[in-house]
């Protein structure tokens, strides 16, 4: 977890405003794994201050996300979500429970990236959903 200073510091280079919400958000935001929604952030955020709105995370999430703080997983499959993973990697969703899984891009075999595709396009980065059954859904199938 970050020093408050530097969250200071992060929000200095973000250009937006320090508060204490803020930096309580932030702080449990570093603390948490994987692809949370803004409810779950709100979960543990109600913890430390009971008295923030589900609108003022919502928000805040959005400006953290905005001002490249978090980065913002693809959102289409419905609610947004916070990408905790900075490091390049895709995604296997369940279509079945929505689980989302990270999964490194040797897996995927994605090692070769070409930087233009075909119309000219210039890629700025690969997100790579693969769509299909976690192992627990799978079991239910069978
Ligand atoms: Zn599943
Ligand atoms: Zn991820």
């Amino acid at each position: 977890m970050q020093e408050p200073s530097n969250f200071r510091q992060l929000c200095a280079e973000h250009r937006i405003a320090v508060t204490h919400q803020r930096q309580v958000l932030y702080e449990v935001m570093q603390g948490m794994e994987g692809h949370p929604s803004p409810e779950e952030v709100f979960d543990r955020v109600k913890e430390k201050v009971p008295a923030i709105s589900l609108a003022t995370v919502y928000k805040n999430i959005h400006l953290f996300m905005e001002s490249g703080i978090f980065r913002k997983m693809s959102v289409h499959h419905g609610s947004v979500r916070v990408e905790m993973n900075s490091e390049e990697h895709h995604h296997m969703v369940c279509s079945r429970c929505k689980s989302i899984t990270d999964i490194g891009e040797e897996e995927l075999g994605l090692t070769s990236r070409r930087r233009r595709l075909s119309g000219g396009f210039l890629v700025e980065r690969y997100a790579v959903d693969v769509i299909g059954l976690c192992v627990k859904c799978q079991q239910v199938v069978s």
